[in-house]
């Protein structure tokens, strides 16, 4: 059990659901978890499981048809009394504190993270200067600095360069530093290497698994590519239509997966080094539209283990299989 002087954020129940005339969606549907200091947790599934939006409502940047329904975000800082992220307005003054600078993020694709109207350094150094008393002297020689930490080449130059004029990698490189600039306590990475290509990929991830160790921060890093967990993280939780369906620390996750769905995600993806003749299986079907969510076990309808009249008709409640290790799933609840 994680003590408060380790614990970070702890998200309690939430629920994100959005609005619109097809009718209610409930993206994040009664999710839980925890990440502590210095912690990295991965958070896979499918497109539309809910992963983004996670981020987003931790962020408090939910698009405007959506809205947190229940639950909590308690974020923890400097050892001081948590605040409910929930509870704030996602305008007001004391989320805009925390966010970029406690909690910071980086995009899936850079382009939307930056405007192209500004050089990478005048985007930089103005999130330095909203977050720390410095002037525009400081603030550009701290840009430099972090766009070095970051591996970025000529740094002295690359700072008063426009975003399109950097190669994919750069400007994802140029994006963790931005990310980075404030030392925030948590950085959420979203599908942090989609947009770059294979040859890129690898160095991402490198660096970021470097950053975070260097700088002892915290990471939450949301992909649908289970190799990228298994590079990165040291827990993992694992969503399906808006659902926490299993979480434990990775390695006990690769090596002793219990959700038939986690299991149909591990038999999916080539192995390395096991060459081509090894089996890959997909999972059956596709994912369901969330506008018409199958009842019972969200995962019946595509489930190898399916139970007739259990899983169709009764959600499963999540049960402790191991220490740290939590299932929703009918097979693993003893009567
Ligand atoms: Fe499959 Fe039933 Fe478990 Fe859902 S609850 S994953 S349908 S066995």
């Amino acid at each position: 059990m994680m003590d408060d002087q380790s614990r970070l954020l702890s998200v309690k129940n939430l629920s994100t659901h959005f609005f619109s005339r097809e009718g209610i969606l409930a993206a994040v549907d009664g999710v839980s978890f925890e990440i502590c200091r210095g912690e990295a947790l991965g958070i896979a599934g499918e497109s539309g499981c809910g992963k983004s939006v996670t981020a987003q409502s931790i962020l408090r940047i939910v698009p405007s048809h959506g809205k947190i329904v229940d639950g909590e975000i308690l974020f923890y800082q400097n050892g001081g009394a948590p605040v409910d992220l929930v509870s704030l307005d996602w305008k007001g003054k004391e989320i805009r504190k925390i966010r970029g600078k406690e909690i910071a993020m980086v995009f899936q694709e850079p382009m939307t993270g930056f405007s192209m109207a500004y050089t990478i350094g005048n985007q930089i150094m103005e999130v330095i200067r909203l977050h720390q008393q410095v002037n525009e002297a400081e603030a550009r020689r701290r840009a430099i600095e972090i766009l070095q930490r970051v591996g970025m080449p000529k740094p002295e130059q690359t700072i008063d360069a426009f975003p399109f004029a950097l190669s994919g990698g750069m400007r994802q490189r140029a994006m963790i530093a931005m990310a980075l600039s404030c030392n925030p306590s948590l950085l959420i990475a979203d599908e942090p290497t989609t947009a770059v290509d294979v040859t890129i990929q690898a160095q991402v991830l490198e660096l970021l698994k470097e950053l975070q160790q260097e700088m002892g921060m915290a990471m939450m890093v949301i992909t649908h590519d289970l190799a990228v967990i298994s590079e990165l993280c040291d827990r993992v939780m694992i969503m399906y239509l808006g659902k926490d369906v299993e979480s434990a620390p990775a390695s006990e996750l690769f090596s002793n997966p219990k959700h038939p769905y986690t299991v149909g995600l591990l038999k999916s993806v080539p192995e390395l080094g096991e060459g081509k003749s090894q089996e890959i299986s997909p999972i059956t079907g596709s994912v369901p539209s969330p506008y018409h969510r199958p009842g019972g076990c969200p995962f019946h309808t595509r489930c190898p283990a399916f139970i007739p009249n259990v899983c169709d008709l009764q959600a499963p409640p999540q049960v402790e299989v191991a220490k740290d290790h939590r299932v929703r799933c009918h097979l693993y609840v003893q009567e």
